[in-house]
């Protein structure tokens, strides 16, 4: 395929596809960290990192290469931009959703975290650490289920 008769919201639709490696209920889309994609003689995605060293930012920059590659773009460039900086505020409304429909309490401005189970606001934290460093463990005391939180940034 010839880059010119790729589209730009066709890349977006592409991008849509590809999930976050760390919660791949949420594509990269999702997550807010796709701040541009330009096309002229390749197709440049431009790409906010996550958390700082977070190993996850570099498997998507692969995962988003492979992805365009397998719909036969040629030229790939990804750019990295820093400012200005992620923070979970990024994530898309849809994004929210899918977290809590995944079970994951979406990151909230609020000192209250809300059970993604049954919406007590009967929470408490049990690790800062979950399965991944964006995550942290609470339990609901009404429900008595345990849940990740993703940690707000
Ligand atoms: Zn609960």
């Amino acid at each position: 395929m010839v880059v010119d008769t790729i589209s730009k919201k066709q890349v977006y639709e592409w991008l849509a596809d590809v999930p976050d490696p760390e919660i791949p209920v949420l594509s990269i889309l999702d997550l807010g960290i796709v701040r541009d994609v330009t096309i002229d003689d390749s197709v440049t995605v431009t790409l906010a990192p996550t958390y700082s060293g977070c190993p996850a930012t570099e498997a998507i920059e692969s995962s988003v290469h492979s992805a365009l590659r397998k719909h036969g773009v040629g030229e790939i460039l990804i750019e990295r931009v820093l400012s200005p900086p992620w923070t979970t505020d990024w994530i898309s409304e849809e994004g929210r959703e899918k977290l809590l429909r995944y079970g994951i309490a979406p990151p909230t401005r609020s000192q209250d975290i809300a059970c993604p189970q049954c919406t007590s606001l009967k929470t408490e934290l049990v690790s800062e650490f979950g399965s991944t460093a964006c995550k942290a463990s609470w339990r609901c005391t009404d429900c008595l289920e345990p849940f990740e939180y993703f940690k707000c940034l």
